[in-house]
């Protein structure tokens, strides 16, 4: 019989197939399904992998094909079979394979009339199904038909056949053909009439589970266009919408109906093309080189629309499939850079060295590590080239790699290019002849001065007088009363005619002079003058209110919102209310950015009036739905059709004390912290003039949710909902709604104006220059700072300029305003008069670039720069012509490094919108290789512990940040960002990417609280104090300073025990409502679920009728095998077998 060795299992498999008695085949039977039922699914698995569901397969079809079946060993064979079949994956094949599927069909049509058995055969027929082509050969056998007679409208009997025939239904249902087939019978309308049967009489809800097994019918069957098209003309959102709004929710599965249906509606819910005559951005850009046609430069549809920030998504694709996708963009090598690149191997033998050996190829590189000849040189140089050309494609493998880890690419530009970078470190030929005056201009340097008149005496100065008034003329023109404001007297005032502006100006002189603004580091006047200058794409000439105003930290805390519970089901529920009632729907746009002017907008007055039209704005159009409701629709990055997430728009026209519902329907993202207790800002003109100039947290029932809108053009990604309601405090007020607090370019230039106007400058070396012009034409300001030196003695320039420098950049990706404002923190704390300041500019020169992008800030971009690129995905090569900024960025960084002044310290400034609290990225090769999983032995790598010691103290001294979350990950797909090339490259160890949340924290003193602007400047300040501690050996302090510093430095003793984990992975728990993204998803019965409807099957209810056939049960825990059998209950199997061609084919 069994080999020796075999498991008791393989030998009662083994007697299985070999018995002959009818009592032996149920003794064995008996005490399988007692040894399955007792353990856990190990066993199952464990005799699914000996063979177990072929055994039974085989005692099935054997047992079955006999003339007079006997259903004493047929029914217990079934049930075990659909036990053990619902664990093993290849059943349905394994039934093909064994002539089973259509035997058990045949079974089925002869027991219809036989409750128990027909339900024993409709579980496995289910089990079978788990194969598509299993379910297709079953429907092609009219499967479907057999298995649907046996589902019928609401009855108290045998609901165990019934509810095993509408499961058995559902997985017929998975095949395709299936389901296309049940379509066109008409059986949604027949699953639909049978929903609402049982939902309208089972007022008791005992039977949930058929009714739920009827929705994963109709799931399946809308599983084609056909089957939603099919849903929709029966009336099934009516009735599933009405089904829904009579639930009891305190019962949990009435709860799961609920949610089933609700996830049923969403996906038949008919795709809403936007209401837009192309996707594309309402603003194009001509780009050198390119045709001036405004045509799509996107990179491909899903490149990284849904990509999250710059240095947090692991889903992003690299920029790889950009280039290649983009040849027009992306221009041909220089001439003349091949011979470049020579002579600058040539003339730089240890860097060669360095740099050719570790890019070579592994083979040639053992050659070489000797001195080589020079013929081997040119050979070898000529195999870097080709090492060069496809040292992207080599890259697949970096993060396993040690030695690509570790080697040093070769720069992308000649050395001789460098020299021009001299002019941009003024410190080092500035000869501080000017000690005593410091008023000069920076030779070499190209400021922007705005002040244009208004450059009076005082103007720097933040002290509260009120001291501007360079327009004392009192005029003729009458300002309006305060009461009757609005947004349109001050939008009047910035269009282009010249006239308006004088009677602008002049309500801004008696704004300014009724309302004193307070705001430091900002004057109204100096920000409209400074606007002037800034170069936007659509040329704009409205200013925001709260940009020329200015914005003070709100002076409370602002907690996270709380989430009430079923939020998104109640929007989701006046979404579907749309379709089914569309004459309830206004449908009437009242706002259009492609509208020439703001008197276009609508005259509406039982509408809002919105506007957009500013630096920084974003809103494309609004739409009137309901009346106190608006869908939104936001503006694609320029010559992009995509990067929809920033938004800053004004509203006004309000009534207050009302709740509006805003909608923001063209959101890209899959997930948002908006349903993580994170609200949009909200800035009320009124408020600001009565002394309030806040951006506020605002906005209630806030949730984010896919919805039924698709581009355009009809196809696409799916977009998502933003949703919150606002209740304004002001009638007829003028508000501005933003993702988050807005910071402009023209903001910044008069930040850095003020800034450089009221540090001291005696003890301040403080430069701003200009680094480049971005494609606008806007120039893209770098700021020096550094301690002057004591005197003009030689020692003391020579100990200023060999301090290290501390390279900051920020605002790469325009929409991540929070960046700037930590750049804020960190320039006005460099500037001050605090110990530590001091003590920070006399050890470091800070070379600052604070915005990046100005174009994609000035034109309301989320994203990319005018070329429709994400800038930092450009570091590797970046064009001179198409990313400037980026180009002579990296220019400088190649200049120190050129001249033995690499930054000791390298960070780039971001936003993370998935993530909570303040982190850092940085490099590590060793961490690289052990969360990669290479099996290179890190033992042997010596590497500078140094890049964790900023994050260490940040710990400690910065309430917002968080060690945890920190990661030094150097991923192939970031291999393009600033803060992998500058370590790569440029070899500076503390190269870092600071990501701060648009929301808040989750530990620490903030924990619960969302971000205000206070706290970014706060983390921006404390950046700059954590930069102390790494040079806290090589200066001397004064005793009042080391006390100082010791506080905030205690390292030594307070070893951190954190341990990084791979935060590029969303780390936010399921939303505590559920969110369905996937239409198709559908949840499939457990195991457990399985066994229940086995080991319950005839029971209760059923126990009448089967006891009539005198079967009993045996154990609690197995109730297979009937306890007596009678020859007289079983009826024989050729009864029925002519009935059905197909089964006589297949028995016969
Ligand atoms: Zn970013």
């Amino acid at each position: 019989m069994a080999t020796t060795g075999a498991s008791g299992v393989e030998v009662l498999l083994t007697t299985l197939q070999g018995a002959g008695d009818i009592e032996s085949t149920l003794n064995i039977l008996n005490v399988l399904d007692e040894l399955l039922s007792a353990g856990t699914d190990r066993r199952i698995h464990y005799m699914i992998s000996k063979g177990g569901s072929e055994a039974l397969l085989s005692a099935l079809v054997s047992t079955a094909r006999c003339l007079s079946p006997n259903y004493t060993i047929l029914l217990p064979l079934l049930h075990l079979l659909a036990k053990v079949g619902h664990r093993d994956k290849r059943i349905g094949l394994k039934a093909e394979k064994a002539d089973a599927v259509l035997l058990v069909l045949s079974l089925l049509r002869q027991n219809v009339e036989q409750p128990q058995r027909a339900a024993a055969c409709l579980w496995v027929l289910r089990v079978f199904c788990s194969s598509v082509s299993t379910a297709t050969l079953l429907g092609e056998n009219r499967g479907l038909d057999v298995v649907f007679q046996l589902i019928s409208p609401h009855k108290l009997t045998q609901t165990h056949t019934v509810k095993a025939a509408i499961e058995a239904f559902a997985a017929l249902l998975h095949s395709k053909a299936n389901s296309r087939c049940a379509v066109t019978k008409g059986y949604v309308s027949a699953l639909l009439k049978l929903y609402e049967d049982w939902h309208s009489k089972d007022t008791a809800n005992a039977h949930v589970p058929i009714r739920k097994a009827l929705l994963h019918c109709l799931h399946h069957a809308t599983n084609t266009g056909a089957g939603r098209d099919a849903l929709l003309a029966q009336g099934g959102m009516a009735l599933l919408f009405h089904t829904t709004q009579f639930c009891s929710k305190a019962n949990k599965g009435v709860e799961s109906l609920m949610e089933f249906s609700i996830q049923l509606m969403r996906k038949c819910f008919p795709k809403c093309p936007l209401p837009l005559t192309s996707d594309q951005s309402v603003y194009t850009f001509p780009l050198p080189g390119m045709p001036a046609s405004g045509q799509d430069i996107d990179p491909g549809a899903q490149d990284d629309s849904l990509e999250e920030d710059s240095d947090d998504d692991a889903r992003n694709n690299d920029s790889d499939s950009r280039e290649f996708l983009l040849p027009l963009v992306t221009p041909a090598p220089r001439a003349g850079s091949l011979c470049c690149y020579f002579s600058f191997c040539f003339c730089s033998p240890p860097f060669l060295t360095r740099t050719w050996i570790s890019s070579l190829p592994t083979g040639p590189r053992a050659q070489l590590s000797q001195v080589p000849p020079p013929h081997l040189v040119r050979a070898a140089l000529l195999l870097l080239m080709a090492a060069l050309q496809t040292n992207r494609a080599k890259d697949d493998d970096l993060e396993t790699d040690p030695d690509k880890l570790l080697a040093r690419p070769a720069p992308d530009r000649p050395r001789q290019e460098l020299g021009q970078y001299m002019h941009l470190c003024p410190e080092l030929h500035h000869d501080f002849q000017d000690l005593d005056m410091h008023t000069e201009a920076e030779g070499g340097s190209d400021e922007e001065v705005f002040l244009n008149g208004h450059s009076g005496p005082g103007w720097g100065h933040i002290s509260g007088e009120s001291q501007h008034s360079p327009h004392p003329e009192k005029q003729a023109k009458p300002f309006p009363a305060r009461s009757q404001l609005s947004a349109r007297d001050f939008h009047s005032c910035y269009l282009s005619s010249p006239s308006a502006r004088q009677d602008c100006q002049r309500m801004v002189d008696r704004l300014l002079d009724s309302h004193q603004p307070c705001v430091p580091h900002h004057d109204p006047h100096i920000y409209a003058a400074a606007a002037a200058h800034t170069k936007s794409v659509p040329g704009l000439s409205v200013l925001a209110f709260p940009d020329f105003w200015g914005h003070l930290p709100p002076p409370g805390q602002e907690p996270m919102a709380t989430r009430k519970p079923n939020v998104q089901r109640k929007k989701v529920f006046e979404d579907i209310q749309r379709q089914l009632s569309p004459e309830d729907v206004i449908g009437r746009m009242v706002f259009d950015l492609e509208e020439p002017s703001p008197q276009c907008q609508t005259e509406n007055l039982d509408s809002l009036r919105f506007y957009s039209k500013f630096e920084s704005g974003n809103l494309r159009k609004a739409i009137h739905v309901r009346r106190y409701e608006y869908d939104l629709i936001l503006n694609a990055d320029v010559n992009c059709s995509q990067h929809l997430q920033w938004f800053y728009f004004e509203v006004s026209g309000m009534e207050s004390d009302v709740p509006y519902r805003f909608n923001i329907i063209n959101c890209e993202k899959v997930n948002s912290q908006f349903n993580y207790g994170m609200q949009p800002v909200l800035y009320s003109m009124r408020e600001a003039l009565e002394g309030r100039a806040h951006w506020i947290r605002t906005g209630t029932e806030i949730c984010y949710y896919r919805n039924h809108f698709c581009p355009s053009k009809g196809a696409g990604p799916a977009y998502y909902t933003l949703s919150f309601t606002v209740t304004f405090q002001h009638s007829e007020d003028v508000c501005y709604l933003a993702y988050h607090y807005p910071y402009t370019y023209t903001a910044l230039q008069i930040h850095l104006q003020m800034l450089e106007q009221t540090v001291d400058s005696r003890k301040v070396f403080f430069r701003k220059q200009n680094l480049c012009h971005t494609l606008a034409g806007n120039p893209c300001p770098l700021i020096t700072i550094t301690a002057c030196p004591e005197s003009r003695n030689w020692t003391y320039v020579h100990e200023l300029r060999k301090r290290p420098c501390v390279f900051l950049t920020c605002r790469v990706h325009p929409g991540e305003s929070n960046a700037s404002w930590v750049m804020k923190g960190s320039l006005e704390f460099l500037c001050s008069s605090d110990p530590v300041a001091e003590s920070l500019r006399e050890a470091y020169i800070f070379r600052i670039i604070p915005m990046l992008n100005p174009d994609g800030v000035i034109n309301g971009m989320h994203r990319c720069s005018l070329n429709g690129e994400d800038l930092n995905r450009q570091w590797i090569r970046p064009d001179p012509a198409l990313s400037p900024t980026i180009f002579h960025t990296k220019g400088i960084l190649y200049y120190l490094h050129s001249i033995g002044r690499a930054p000791l310290v390298f960070c780039d400034y971001h936003g993370h919108s998935r993530k909570k609290n303040v982190f850092l990225y940085g490099c590590s090769v060793k961490e690289t290789l052990w969360q990669a999983g290479s099996m290179v032995n890190t033992n042997t790598l010596k590497e500078d512990p140094g890049h964790r010691t900023i994050p260490k103290t940040l710990d400690r001294i910065a309430p917002a940040f968080s060690f945890n979350s920190c990661n030094y990950l150097v991923e192939k797909s970031r291999a393009s960002t600033a803060r992998v090339v500058v370590w790569r490259e440029m070899g500076v160890v503390r190269s870092y990417t600071m990501e701060s949340t648009f929301n808040g924290c989750d530990q620490g003193i903030y924990k619960g609280l969302q971000v205000g602007s206070g706290e970014l400047e706060e983390m921006g300040l404390k950046f700059c104090q954590s930069l102390l501690p790494l040079r806290m050996n090589t200066l001397l302090y004064s005793p009042k300073l080391l006390s100082h510093a010791s506080t905030l430095l205690d390292l030594d003793h307070n070893q951190l025990n954190h341990k990084s984990h791979n935060c590029f992975e969303d780390d936010e728990p399921p939303c505590a409502e559920e969110i369905e993204y996937l239409g198709d998803s559908c949840p499939e019965h457990s195991g457990e679920e399985m066994d229940a409807d086995v080991n319950t099957s005839g029971s209760d209810e059923e126990e009448e009728v089967e006891a009539r056939n005198g079967l009993r049960h045996t154990s609690r825990n197995s109730c297979l095998i009937p306890l007596h059998t009678r020859e007289d209950s079983f009826k024989p199997l050729n009864g029925k077998r002519t009935h059905s061609s197909v089964d006589g084919q297949y028995l016969g």
